[in-house]
C-alpha cells in the first residue's frame, strides 16, 4: 500500500498574527501587498495560493516551519529557485517554505571548497566562485535555485569534465520530517548522503551544501548558430561526442527566433543554437570547437574566450512561459534520427518548439551508477523535447505533439531526468529511478520522512506493510 499523505489526517488552521509574531517581517500571507509576487514560480500557468509564505532566515527557522507543517497537516511546499517544471514549490492552501533568502556563502579557495546556503540561484554562486577563478558546474540558467538542481543531479557546461553537480558535493546540512538539522556526508547518514544526490526533495530540507570547487579561471564559450539539417544535426552530435572532455554543450534544434544577431534570412528557418564552453586552455579550446564551426557556415558565432559566469547572461524577471516538455535518453541520433527530428519540429504550431540535445559521458559517466541516486551514469545522449506557448487552452495539442515527438525518438534507454520530469505519473519517477535505486531510495524514504510530510515533489512514496 502506499501512503501519499501526511499521517495528520485533518489539518488545522494556522494563525497568521502568531506566526508574525514568530517569524516577524519574513511572514507574507494572503492580502499582502508583495503576495502575489512572493507566490509566483518561474513556469506560468500555476495560480496557487499558500496560506502562508515563510521567507525562512535561517536553518532554525527552517526547523521551526517543518515542524509548523508537522503539526498543522498543512501541505509543505519547499522553494529554492522555483523553477520546478511541475511548480511543485508553491502550493494551494498550504505552507510554502522559501529559502530565497538564505544566501550566505563561505568560499575557502585554500581548501578549494565552498559552504553554500540553498538560497542563492546558479547565477549568484557561479560569480561569487568565479572571483577566485573556481566553479562548480550547474545548468545552462543562472537563474534555478541551487536547491533544486543539486538534487535532482545537476546537468550543465562542465558535466564532461567534472561531473554532475552532485559529483561536487561534498556534504549537506539537512533538516529531515522530524525538525532535526543534520550533517549529512559520506560518514555521517551515509545512505541520506546517497539519496539526495539524485533523489530530489524527499527525504528533507536541504540547507547548506559544501562543494568541491574547480579551477576554471576562464573558458572558450558562447553561442553557435548553424543551419538546422539532419545532415548538420548528426554532425553536431557526432562532434560533440568526439570532443575532448574539456568541451560540453547543447544544442538547441528550434525555428530562429528573431534575435538581433541572426541575419534576415535565418528568420524562421530550423536552426541549431548551441551553446558550447570549452573549460581549458584557450588555443585548445578554439582547436576543439573548430569542427563545429565546419559543420556549416555559421548564421552566428559568438564563440570566444571568456570567464565562467558569462554563460549566464540577464535574464528578463517576468518571463514566464507556460511548456509542455519530455525529459529522455538516446544512444545515438543518426541521420535518421535527425530527420525525425526535423519533421517533427516541423509539424508543430507551437510558438516556440524545440529539441534539446546534450552529448553526455566523460567524468559523469566515470562515477558508478550505484554511487549517487542519479542513475543513468551510462546514458549517451540527454534530450528534451518541449513546446512553448502562450494560450493555456492549447495544452492538450502541445502535450499531444510532445508525446508523439517523443515516442518517435524512442530508443534502448528507457530513463528519464528528474529535474526535467513534469507531472507525469508514477512511472516516469519510476524511469528517472529503475531497479534498485527505486528500492534504496524507498527504505531510506520510510527511515527520514515515514509520514511523506515532504511529497510535493517527484514524490518517492512511503510504503506502509
Ligand atoms: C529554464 C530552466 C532551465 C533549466 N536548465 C537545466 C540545466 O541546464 N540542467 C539541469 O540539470 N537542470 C535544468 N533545469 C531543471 C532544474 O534543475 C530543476 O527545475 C530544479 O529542480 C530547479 O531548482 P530550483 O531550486 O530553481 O527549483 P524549485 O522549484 O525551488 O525546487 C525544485 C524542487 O526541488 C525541491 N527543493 C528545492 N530546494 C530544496 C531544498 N533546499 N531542500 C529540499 N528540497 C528542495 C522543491 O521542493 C521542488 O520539489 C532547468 C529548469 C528550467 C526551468
Amino acid at each position: 500500500m502506499v501512503n501519499k499523505t501526511n499521517v495528520q489526517a485533518a489539518p488545522t488552521t494556522i494563525s497568521i498574527p502568531t506566526l508574525r509574531k514568530d517569524f516577524k517581517d519574513r511572514v507574507i500571507a494572503p492580502g499582502d501587498t508583495d503576495y502575489d509576487k512572493a507566490r509566483a514560480v518561474f513556469y506560468g500557468g500555476m495560480d496557487r495560493h499558500p496560506a502562508v509564505i515563510i521567507k525562512v532566515a535561517d536553518t532554525n527557522d527552517v526547523s521551526r516551519v517543518i515542524n509548523l507543517a508537522r503539526e498543522s497537516g498543512l501541505e509543505l511546499a519547499v522553494r529554492s529557485g522555483g523553477h520546478s517544471v511541475p511548480g511543485h514549490s508553491v502550493t494551494e492552501g498550504g505552507i510554502l517554505l522559501d529559502l530565497s533568502t538564505m544566501k550566505d556563502l563561505q568560499i575557502d579557495p585554500e581548501s578549494r571548497t565552498a559552504w553554500a546556503e540553498t538560497g542563492l540561484t546558479a547565477a549568484e554562486f557561479t560569480k561569487a566562485a568565479a572571483a577566485h577563478g573556481l566553479a562548480v558546474g550547474f545548468g545552462d540558467t543562472g537563474s534555478v535555485g541551487i536547491g533544486g538542481i543539486t538534487l535532482g543531479g545537476g546537468v550543465g557546461y562542465l558535466v564532461r569534465k567534472y561531473g554532475l553537480t552532485i559529483d561536487s558535493l561534498l556534504a549537506a546540512e539537512v533538516v529531515t520530517a522530524d525538525g532535526q538539522i543534520r550533517h549529512v556526508d559520506e560518514q555521517t547518514h551515509p545512505d541520506l548522503f546517497w539519496a539526495i544526490r539524485g533523489g530530489g526533495g524527499n527525504f528533507g530540507v536541504a540547507t547548506r551544501f559544501k562543494f568541491r570547487l574547480y579551477e576554471v579561471p576562464s573558458v572558450v564559450g558562447g553561442m553557435l548558430v548553424l543551419p538546422a539539417t539532419p545532415e548538420t544535426i548528426a554532425n553536431f552530435v557526432a562532434e560533440s561526442e568526439a570532443a575532448p572532455e574539456e568541451l560540453s554543450g547543447i544544442g538547441n534544434v528550434m525555428f530562429a527566433p528573431p534575435m538581433p544577431f541572426l541575419p534576415a534570412e535565418a528568420q524562421g528557418k530550423l536552426i541549431i543554437m548551441a551553446v558550447l564552453v570549452y573549460a581549458g586552455d584557450v588555443e585548445a579550446g578554439q582547436r576543439a570547437l573548430a569542427p563545429f564551426r565546419a559543420i556549416a557556415t555559421p548564421l552566428a558565432d559568438m564563440l570566444h574566450p571568456m570567464g565562467y559566469p558569462e554563460i549566464y547572461p540577464p535574464e528578463q524577471e517576468d518571463y514566464h512561459p507556460v511548456a509542455t516538455a519530455h525529459t529522455m535518453f538516446v544512444d545515438k541520433i543518426d541521420l535518421p534520427v535527425a530527420q525525425t527530428i526535423v519533421d517533427h519540429l516541423q509539424a508543430s504550431t507551437a510558438m516556440m518548439r524545440v529539441a534539446q540535445l546534450r552529448v553526455l559521458a566523460g567524468a559523469m559517466a566515470r562515477v558508478p551508477v550505484d554511487a549517487t541516486a542519479f542513475a543513468h551514469r551510462n546514458s549517451k545522449i540527454m534530450v528534451n523535447v518541449a513546446a512553448l506557448y502562450q494560450n493555456p487552452e492549447e495544452k492538450a495539442t502541445h502535450e499531444a505533439w510532445v508525446t508523439n515527438f517523443a515516442t518517435a525518438l524512442l530508443q534502448n534507454d528507457h530513463g528519464a531526468y528528474v529535474n526535467f520530469l513534469g507531472d507525469e505519473g508514477e512511472e516516469r519517477i519510476r524511469a528517472a529511478y529503475p531497479g534498485s535505486t527505486w528500492d534504496r531510495l524507498l527504505e531510506v524514504k520510510a527511515r527520514y520522512d515515514p509520514a511523506n510530510l515532504f511529497r510535493l515533489n517527484q514524490n518517492i512514496p512511503v510504503l506502509t506493510k
